[in-house]
């Protein structure tokens, strides 16, 4: 078989990877760059596939058509519903006459994007459950298996594909959580059990391979919102609170701490409104009755004013984290919007900020036009979605793979997943394999 870098080799975003066994062409996500996007607003940004290509948000996929692979693809797997790994989906799919397929989560999500931006594509969308099955039909016919996985959004899969040369399983992205907040563990059971069969190939997320860590559960991310909430004066102060849209797990926290707090929650924003209408759509949403979705600037303005007459009834829960152009905290940062920020208001960044130059400085923008209100910040109530090195050493343990590819990640990060296999005994060059966007190996 032959395993193609095609995205997230050379950077962090723009996921893609194709498995070519035989006649047969079986590609892993289709992700986004979205450094690339951060700031261009929806009606500026060009809604096509050269537009996207232009600013270099979608992976090169031209790749798999100057090598001759275009008609034997057979499938497009998708891995999880961030943007990283499905938001390509609209823009290049249609050069494939294959299926799109992935749990029903991310499914929804993809067609939810698509509607927002009333685009359409022709292959046919294939949901599985959790832990569920697909055949992919080539020349041959290749079992698929929806791992459940634990991550920072609901219904992640590892996603493992029957060969007759053994598993290619495709961790894009894993943390090991044994007390997620919603959703089940890591479905340890399965993974063993491939294991045992044979696990040719393990193409895994390398983030956090330099850290010397363990991630914590998410368990310990509702603590820290909790200490948060019920351990700071915030009794007569506006709360506002932002976090990850695709978050599900960490909105059901906020949403059952606003309840306790006795205060009326209210959800304001475009991607929040896009992510939990399609977790309500497929039964995942157990908050859905209790909060309030507010998208378009008149119904923003008036219910923002109602809020500013008695604000420690409510609990704000809006976009913009990272500081980008045109969230809603970003606007209310800059007096776009009527939210009256007054000294002592608490705003909760359920978040970290994603290390790169351009969300860093509007990251940093933000908190200083925040500041100005003497509102109090309280940063970095979070924990990550992506393993760190010592749950990276856990998962090779269970899977035992025969080749190890490190992936979702710069030079630097892949480097660490390699050093880490070879730590563990595996070889560079021969069974740790360190890949760039454009390269291929043959095992
Ligand atoms: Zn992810």
């Amino acid at each position: 078989m032959k395993i193609h870098a095609i995205g997230g080799y050379s950077e962090v975003g723009k996921n893609m990877t194709a498995l070519e066994v035989g006649e047969d062409v079986i590609l892993f996500d289709s992700g986004l760059f979205l450094p690339a996007i951060v700031g261009v607003t929806e009606r500026e940004r060009e809604p096509t596939e050269k537009g996207m290509r232009d600013l270099g948000a979608l992976p090169d996929d031209l790749y798999v058509e100057k090598h001759g692979l275009r008609n034997k693809v057979r499938a497009l797997l998708v891995s999880h519903a961030h943007l990283d790994h499905v938001g390509g989906v609209p823009y290049n799919s249609y050069r494939y006459n294959a299926d799109v397929v992935g749990t029903s989560f991310t499914m929804e999500v993809l067609k939810v994007l698509m509607e927002d931006s009333k685009q359409k594509i022709k292959n046919r969308i294939v949901s599985v459950h959790p832990n569920g099955v697909y055949t992919a039909r080539g020349k041959k016919n290749y079992k698929v298996e929806f791992v459940n996985m634990t991550h920072s959004t609901i219904q992640s899969a590892l996603i493992a594909v029957h060969t007759p040369e053994g598993i290619v399983l495709y961790a894009n992205d894993y943390k090991l959580d044994n007390s997620p907040v919603f959703g089940d563990k890591p479905n340890y059971k399965r993974l063993k059990e491939l294991a045992a069969i044979g696990v040719k190939a393990l193409i895994v997320d390398c983030l956090y391979a330099p850290d010397d860590r363990k991630t914590p559960s998410e368990k310990i991310a509702r603590g820290l919102l909790e200490d948060v909430l019920f351990t700071t004066d915030n009794h007569n102060s506006g709360i506002v609170i932002t976090t990850f849209s695709s978050h599900i797990a960490r909105l059901k926290s906020i949403v059952e701490f606003g309840r306790r707090l006795n205060r009326e929650i209210i959800f304001l924003g475009r991607s929040l409104n896009k992510y939990v209408t399609a977790a309500k759509r497929v039964g995942q949403a157990p908050f859905i009755n209790n909060v309030r979705l507010f998208t378009y600037r008149k119904q923003l303005e008036k219910v923002l004013n109602k809020v500013n007459k008695e604000k420690k009834k409510y609990l704000v829960v809006c976009t913009g984290h990272q500081g980008e152009p045109g969230s809603i905290l970003d606007r209310i940062s800059r007096n776009q919007l009527p939210l009256r920020l007054d000294k002592n208001d608490h705003i909760i960044f359920s978040s970290k900020t994603i290390p790169t130059p351009i969300n860093e400085e509007n990251k940093d923008q933000l908190e200083k036009r925040l500041k100005k209100h003497q509102v109090r910040i309280f940063d970095n109530v979070h924990v990550s979605g992506h393993g760190g090195r010592e749950d990276l050493r856990d998962l090779i343990k269970l899977t035992r793979p025969e080749h190890v590819i490190p992936s979702h990640g710069d030079l630097k990060k892949l480097m660490a997943g390699l050093h880490l296999a070879e730590e563990m005994g595996y070889v560079a060059n021969k069974t740790v394999h360190l890949m760039h966007n454009g390269k291929v190996i043959t095992i």
